[in-house]
């Protein structure tokens, strides 16, 4: 197979990480017979240093001329000052909607050898995947300021139509099937009319998957439940805020940030993948930055929008690997650098 993968490094550790995910990329590559060629784009902060804008439209043609998009991460305080439009942050949103990604995937695992990491007590691992709706609700509805009875107002509107609903669904019950076909589909449909909608629609899909054992759950129980027993979980189909906090909420359940990937899906085999963490300035340039996260999204690549099955596993049963033998870098408590993590993963393809 030949891959045109874009690559948008991004800023702070970004380059770096992206740097380690090629260099196993190639591996894998080289190892299975496949071709993979890379085009370098600026997106967030470089992309403002270089150009003035987070995002050119150049930039998003050229992403949708690549098969998929490996990215690292945009910001860093340096841009933290700039107005809203112009923010880094703004490259994701605007790269997410012009690609039409409306499904991020956040797999949260916990790794046995990790265990002692996770801050709940007797939880030795779990896997769950978190499947959040990404360019509708509450962050895309209509926002605004007026003047109220008393003074100054702002509101946000929570909206979402059946087939907004349905498609983030049918992704959650699809994934389910694959996995142990289980879902929990959060909401807030005690309070919020789009919640009850949003349930009526999972209900529908239920019907269809018959084999997924379906139940709903409410927001502020789910939030607790996670803490309680993250076990009992396997697919969690939510909203775009829901799953954002959610998603955090569980990442760090798992030991560090370091280690999650995440996939943004949409309607065709393109998806744009990328660690759930953001740029660490604190640590850019050190060369500490745990690189697995961006390693286990390429992996996510590989299964998503290139059905290399095989390939993606070899990455995932590597990094397992790795931690099992107890190579860690500095964010799980080794002393490992991102070459050298890099290297001993490479060892193992
Ligand atoms: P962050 O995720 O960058 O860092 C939080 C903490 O986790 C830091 O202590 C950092 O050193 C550590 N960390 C993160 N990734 C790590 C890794 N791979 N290895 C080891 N340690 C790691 O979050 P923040 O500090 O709140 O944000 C920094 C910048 O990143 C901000 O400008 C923010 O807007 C941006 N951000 C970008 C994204 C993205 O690009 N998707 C996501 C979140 C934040």
């Amino acid at each position: 197979m030949k891959i045109n993968l874009a690559l948008i490094k991004g800023d702070g550790i970004g380059p770096e990480i992206v740097d380690s995910a090629t260099r196993v990329l190639d591996a894998i590559c080289k190892k299975y017979g496949h071709k993979i060629a890379y085009t370098n784009l600026l997106a967030g902060g470089c992309a403002i240093d270089a150009y003035g804008v987070p995002l050119m439209q150049s930039t998003v043609e050229a992403a949708m001329r690549s098969d998929s998009v490996l990215l690292g991460a945009v910001g860093g305080p340096k841009w933290d000052s700039l107005p809203g439009h112009l923010r880094p942050e703004r490259a994701l949103l605007g790269l997410r909607k012009e690609l039409g990604l409306y499904a991020n995937i956040r797999p949260v695992k916990l790794y046995k050898a990790l265990s002692e990491r996770c801050p709940l007590r007797n939880t030795e691992s779990f896997d769950i995947v978190i499947v959040r709706e990404l360019t509708g609700g509450i962050y895309f509805g209509k926002s605004g300021r007026t003047e109220g009875e008393n003074g100054e107002e702002a509101f946000d509107t929570e909206t979402y139509s059946v087939t907004e609903v349905e498609r983030i669904g049918r992704t959650a019950f699809e994934y389910a099937m694959k996995r142990n076909k289980k879902v929990t589909s959060v909401d807030k449909a005690n309070v919020l009319e789009s919640s009850r909608l949003w349930r009526e629609v999972m209900h529908t899909l239920a019907e269809e998957y018959r084999e997924v054992e379906y139940s709903d759950m409410l927001v502020d129980n789910a939030a607790m439940q996670l803490i309680r027993n993250p076990m009992q979980f396997d697919v969690i189909v939510t909203s775009n805020m829901f799953g954002d906090i959610l998603s955090d909420e569980a990442s760090q359940l798992t030991g560090s940030i370091g280690l999650l990937p995440s996939a943004s899906l949409g309607s065709n085999m393109r998806g744009m993948y990328e660690p759930i963490h953001g740029s660490a300035p604190d640590i850019t340039g050190k060369g500490i930055a745990n690189p697995i996260a961006t390693i286990l999204s390429a992996a996510m690549m590989l299964s998503y929008s290139f059905k290399l099955e095989k390939e993606a596993k070899n990455i995932e049963t590597a990094v397992e690997t790795v931690l099992n033998k107890g190579f860690f870098t500095a964010d799980i408590g080794g002393k490992l650098t991102t070459d050298q993590i890099t290297e001993k993963i490479l060892e193992q393809i």
